[in-house]
C-alpha cells in the first residue's frame, strides 16, 4: 500500500513539473512583450549586415531598422547572423521566428513566408573584372548565391548566354571567386556590389544594364506563424518613416 502511495505522489509530481514546465512555454501564457523573438540575418551583405571589425559586432542598414523598428515597438529579439540560406532555413524550420536580410519580396516565398510592407527596392546586376562584357560569359562559370533571387535570374538567362552556374553560400565567397577567376563572372543585388565596388572591398564592375527584376526587400516570417510581429514591423516601420529616423539610417550608409 505505501508503495503504491510513493508511486501515485511521484506520477502527481512529474505530472505537475510537467504542467509547469509545458505553461511556461505555452504562448498563451507568454504576453507579446515578454518574448524574446529569434531573428535571423545574412553576415556579409553590406550596407545591409556586415561584421564591423573594429567593434566585432554586426551593423547595417537591416541591422540598424530592426534596431529602431523594435524600440519603437517594444519588441525583444536576438540576432543571429548566420547567412542567408542558412536564415531561410532557420525559419521555414521554426527555429528562427523572423529573419532580416536584404530578403527579395516574390510571389514564389511568399507560398512559405509571410512579409512585412517592403523597406527598399533592388534588382539583380552582373559583375565581373572591368572590361568583361556579357558576351565573354561564352562557356565559362558563373557565380551565384545559394537560395537567392540571384541565383534564379541567373539560371534564367544561362541558355541566352551559354554559361553554367556555380552556387556559394556567402557573397563574399562569390567576389573572391570573380577575383581570383575562378568564375568569370557573379549575380548580385546592384546597391550591394555598389556599395563594395564605391568602398574598394572589391575590385571589379557591373557589366549587365539596368538591375533586373527590381523588387522590394522585407522582413519575413514562416508563413502563418508570428502575425503579430508583422504587425509590429510595419508599425514601426511607419513610425520610423514618419519620424526621419529611416531617412537617418539609410543614410549613414550611403543613401
Ligand atoms: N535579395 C536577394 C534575395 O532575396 C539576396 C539576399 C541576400 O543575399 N541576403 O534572394
Amino acid at each position: 500500500m505505501k508503495k503504491v502511495l510513493a508511486m501515485l505522489m511521484v506520477i502527481a509530481m512529474v505530472a505537475s513539473v510537467a504542467a509547469l514546465a509545458g505553461c511556461g512555454n505555452s504562448s498563451e501564457t507568454t504576453t507579446d512583450a515578454e518574448k524574446t523573438y529569434i531573428i535571423y540575418s545574412d553576415n556579409a551583405f553590406a550596407p545591409f549586415e556586415y561584421l564591423d571589425t573594429d567593434t566585432n559586432a554586426y551593423v547595417g542598414v537591416d541591422m540598424d531598422l530592426m534596431a529602431a523598428i523594435a524600440e519603437d515597438q517594444g519588441i525583444k529579439y536576438e540576432m543571429h547572423n548566420e547567412g542567408f540560406d542558412a536564415s531561410m532555413g532557420a525559419v521555414q524550420s521554426g527555429q528562427a521566428d523572423a529573419m532580416i536580410a536584404g530578403m527579395t519580396i516574390t510571389d514564389e516565398r511568399k507560398e512559405t513566408f509571410d512579409f512585412s510592407d517592403a523597406y527598399f527596392d533592388d534588382g539583380q546586376v552582373i559583375v565581373a573584372k572591368a572590361g568583361t562584357t556579357m558576351d565573354d560569359l561564352k562557356g565559362k562559370t558563373v557565380a551565384a548565391k545559394t537560395s537567392t533571387v540571384g541565383g534564379e535570374y541567373a539560371e534564367s538567362i544561362k541558355d541566352e548566354y551559354g554559361f553554367t552556374i556555380n552556387y556559394y553560400e556567402g557573397s563574399d565567397n562569390m567576389y573572391q571567386a570573380v577575383s581570383t577567376g575562378a568564375d568569370v563572372a557573379c549575380v548580385e543585388d546592384f546597391s550591394v556590389i555598389g556599395y563594395a565596388i564605391k568602398t574598394g572591398e572589391v575590385d571589379l564592375a557591373i557589366i549587365s544594364e539596368e538591375p533586373a527584376n527590381v523588387k522590394g526587400y522585407g522582413f519575413a516570417v514562416q508563413k502563418g506563424q508570428n502575425a503579430e510581429l508583422i504587425e509590429k514591423f510595419n508599425a514601426g516601420l511607419k513610425s520610423i518613416k514618419a519620424s526621419g529616423k529611416y531617412d537617418e539610417i539609410l543614410a549613414k550608409y550611403g543613401y
